[in-house]
C-alpha cells in the first residue's frame, strides 16, 4: 500500500465530512490479510528502530491526534510491539500542570522531542493548544489563531536540526465513537477510559471537527506532513499507521554503523 494517498498536501483545504472513516481504500485484502501485513510492518519497524538506535544520528517524532476513543492508545501499542523500549519514548499530553501553564505552550512539547537515536511518540501534543483550548475558549481567538504559524516554525526548526516528523490524525465517525463509548461504559475493564466529561466533548463534535480541519489545513507542511487515517476499523487504522511510519523510516536509508577497524574475521580465543 502506498500511504501517500492519506497524506494532506500542504495548502489543502480539508473537509473531514468528505473523507471516509470506514474505508479500506488502497488495500486489497480483508481483515485477516490486513493484520498479517501489519505484523510484517511492525517487525520491520522494530528492525529499523534497532538501526536508528545503533546509529544514534537520526531522530523520529510521531505525533498522534484524534477525537476521544479515536484509537491513539491502540495505535501506539500496535506500532511499538517489538521495539526496544530503550530508545523509544511515549509522552501523553494531559491537562497542563501549573508548571507547564507557567510557560509558553510549546515548552512541554519541546522537552519531550526525541534525542539522536530515539523515536518519540506524542499521544496528544502541542496541537491540543489549537484544539481543546480553542473549542473551550481557554484563550481568546487572537491568541490561538497565531499558534498555527508558531507550530509550523517550531516543527521547521526541529526538522532543520535533523528530526524527522510524521503526524497521524485518526479520523473517527461520531457513530463509531458512540459504539466505543458504550463499550467503555458496559465493560468494567474499560471504565477507567471513560469520563463523564467525554460526553460534553462529544456534544461539541462540530466545533472539534472545525478545529481539526484548520489544524490539518494549516499545519501539514513538507517538513511535517499530516496523514488522515480512516479509523473506524481498528485493523485498517493499525495497518495504515504502520505503513506511514515504516515508509518514513525507510526513506532515511538507515543502516547499522560501520564496525571498528579490525573486527572483520576476528576470532575470540
Ligand atoms: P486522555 O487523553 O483521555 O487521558 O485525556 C487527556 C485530556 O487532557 C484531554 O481531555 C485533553 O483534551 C486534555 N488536554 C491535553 N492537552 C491540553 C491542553 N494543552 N489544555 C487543556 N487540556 C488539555
Ligand atoms: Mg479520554
Amino acid at each position: 500500500m502506498n500511504p501517500n494517498r492519506f497524506r494532506i498536501e500542504p495548502g489543502t483545504d480539508v473537509d473531514l465530512r468528505k473523507v471516509p472513516t470506514r474505508s479500506t481504500e488502497g488495500f486489497d485484502g480483508d481483515k485477516v490479510a490486513g493484520r498479517a501485513r501489519t505484523a510484517e510492518l511492525v517487525s520491520r519497524l522494530a528492525e529499523l528502530q534497532r538501526m536508528l538506535f545503533a546509529g544514534s544520528t537520526e531522530r523520529l517524532l510521531v505525533v498522534l491526534q484524534a477525537p476521544d476513543a479515536g484509537g491513539k492508545d491502540g495505535t501506539i501499542s500496535s506500532l511499538l510491539t517489538g521495539v526496544n523500549p530503550q530508545g523509544t519514548r511515549v509522552t501523553s499530553f494531559k491537562q497542563p500542570s501549573d508548571e507547564e501553564l507557567a510557560h509558553d505552550y510549546l515548552w512541554r512539547a519541546h522537552r519531550q522531542v526525541p534525542a539522536k537515536g530515539e523515536i518519540a511518540v506524542f499521544n496528544r501534543s502541542h496541537y491540543e493548544d489549537v484544539l481543546v483550548v480553542r473549542v473551550h475558549e481557554l484563550v481568546p481567538e487572537k491568541v490561538w489563531s497565531r499558534r498555527y504559524d508558531h507550530i509550523n516554525a517550531f516543527e521547521k526548526m526541529l526538522a532543520d536540526e535533523g528530526t524527522t516528523i510524521v503526524k497521524l490524525f485518526l479520523h473517527l465517525s461520531p457513530e463509531e465513537q458512540a459504539v466505543r463509548f458504550q463499550e467503555r461504559i458496559d465493560d468494567p475493564a474499560k471504565h477507567w477510559k471513560f469520563r463523564m466529561g467525554d460526553l460534553d466533548e462529544r456534544a461539541r463534535w462540530d466545533d472539534y471537527r472545525a478545529a481539526f480541519e484548520d489544524m490539518l489545513s494549516r499545519t501539514s507542511t513538507p517538513w511535517a506532513p499530516w496523514y488522515v487515517i480512516p479509523a473506524d476499523r481498528t485493523w485498517f487504522r493499525n495497518l495504515v499507521a504502520a505503513e506511514v511510519v515504516v515508509s518514513t523510516l525507510e526513506r532515511l536509508g538507515l543502516r547499522y554503523p560501520d564496525p571498528e577497524p579490525g573486527i572483520e574475521g576476528l576470532k575470540i580465543v
